[in-house]
């Protein structure tokens, strides 16, 4: 296959992606220059604990928070044996090659249970999952004395979650969309690096910086809201015409809702057991702990489903899909092939593990792979 990559908008070098709502086509260095400059939009502390949970959110995070020279420790917490140990893998040899202090967290030995025990706990599995994912990094953060928890939320989730509060009139949710909520009182602060980075940038990111990464799909999960699906199809539909939308979306509900997570939190206590809020004086987790102490029994793991494997590095692609292409084709431009397949532009393009820019022209080629962004379905 042969490529025409256009230049980059900075210098004579190719461009490796486009960014449409930034206007822009990056080499590979301006790329990295321009992903930490979104990353130093948000209000970073020194120290931070990151969620590191192999996905490539958290990987592109873990990479660009060590870039922009912050001291990070990666958490990854095993919340469904398993399934989550196939991410652990990817997540300590990240953590090796970015020289990052990395600690693994193992909920059985913590609480003395897991996601899977879920229906003892009568929890629903992915409820029971981020309250086990969130304690346990508040916890690590708590111990290590660090005041911060870091995840790896991008614009996308971000965008997709404050349409779906205004429209359920969710205004709790909705208030508390900030790129950083401070720490107060018993409360760990957060911090999301990657709020003002759309998930198709991330997805480039990591090819171009050949991070490994993987996405399995859980056992357990829980087909998603039928409601909070389709805003995420809207939105991708409204981004794919009118590039910016979501960054736009996120803008205006900044200016309308200043956080007033103070108030809200003022009457949060310090659990005796652990330290984090509660509101009586025994957080949720320890009072489940204290509830079910001996009484669970030991389950057997469940394997994760992998719905597509790739090549190169980023060997497993998730809940998204791919496509080799075999087509005989002259010389056609990314975009006008996407549009072909039926395929937005929520997409990454890729050849030889390489991020082709949407308008790039491509020919004469065989094999393409082409990496959907994971929940982006084809229109
Ligand atoms: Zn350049
Ligand atoms: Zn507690």
């Amino acid at each position: 296959m042969k490529v025409k990559r256009p230049k980059c908008s900075l210098c004579s070098k190719e461009a490796i992606v486009s960014l449409p709502y930034a206007r822009l086509r990056l080499c590979e260095e301006h790329f990295e220059e321009f992903m930490k400059k979104r990353v130093k939009r948000v209000e970073l502390p020194k120290r931070v604990v990151l969620g590191l949970s192999g996905g490539k959110d958290s990987v592109v995070a873990a990479y660009l928070l060590k870039k922009v020279g912050l001291d990070v420790v990666a958490v990854t917490v095993n919340a469904v044996p398993n399934y989550t140990k196939h991410e652990a893998d990817v997540a300590r040899r990240v953590s090796e090659e970015l020289g990052i202090l990395h600690v693994e967290v193992y909920p059985e030995e913590l609480y003395g249970f897991n996601t899977l025990h879920y229906k003892y706990l009568k929890r629903k599995p992915c409820s029971l999952c981020s309250s086990i994912r969130r304690h346990s990094l508040d916890l690590v953060a708590k111990r290590l004395g660090m005041r911060y928890v870091a995840t790896g939320h991008n614009a996308d989730d971000i965008a997709s979650l404050a349409l779906t509060s205004l429209l359920k009139q969710d205004l709790d949710t909705l208030r508390k969309i900030a790129p950083v909520e401070e720490p107060y009182g018993p409360f760990i602060g957060r911090v999301k690096p990657l709020f003002w980075i759309p998930e198709r940038d991330i997805l480039a990111f990591a090819l171009s910086k050949r991070l490994p990464w993987i996405k399995a799909s859980c056992p357990l999960y829980e087909q998603g809201s039928v409601f909070a699906d389709k805003v995420k199809e809207f939105l991708n539909g409204m981004e794919e015409k009118w590039p910016g939308t979501k960054i736009n979306l996120i803008k205006s509900i900044l200016k309308l809702s200043p956080s007033n997570d103070k108030e809200r939190k003022s009457d949060a206590k310090a659990c005796k057991y652990c330290g984090l809020p509660s509101w009586e004086g025994i957080c949720s987790m320890c009072k489940l702990r204290n509830k079910y102490k001996g009484k669970l029994p030991k389950l057997r793991a469940l394997e994760p489903t992998y719905s597509c494997k790739g090549e190169g590095n980023t060997f497993i692609i998730g809940t998204g899909w791919c496509k080799v292409l075999d087509i005989d084709e002259k010389w056609i431009r990314v975009e006008n092939l996407l549009k072909k397949l039926g395929l937005s532009r929520e997409v990454a393009v890729a050849y030889d593990d390489r991020p082709l820019p949407h308008d790039a022209w491509i020919g004469s080629w065989d094999r393409l792979l082409i990496f959907v962004v994971p929940r982006v379905s084809p229109t």
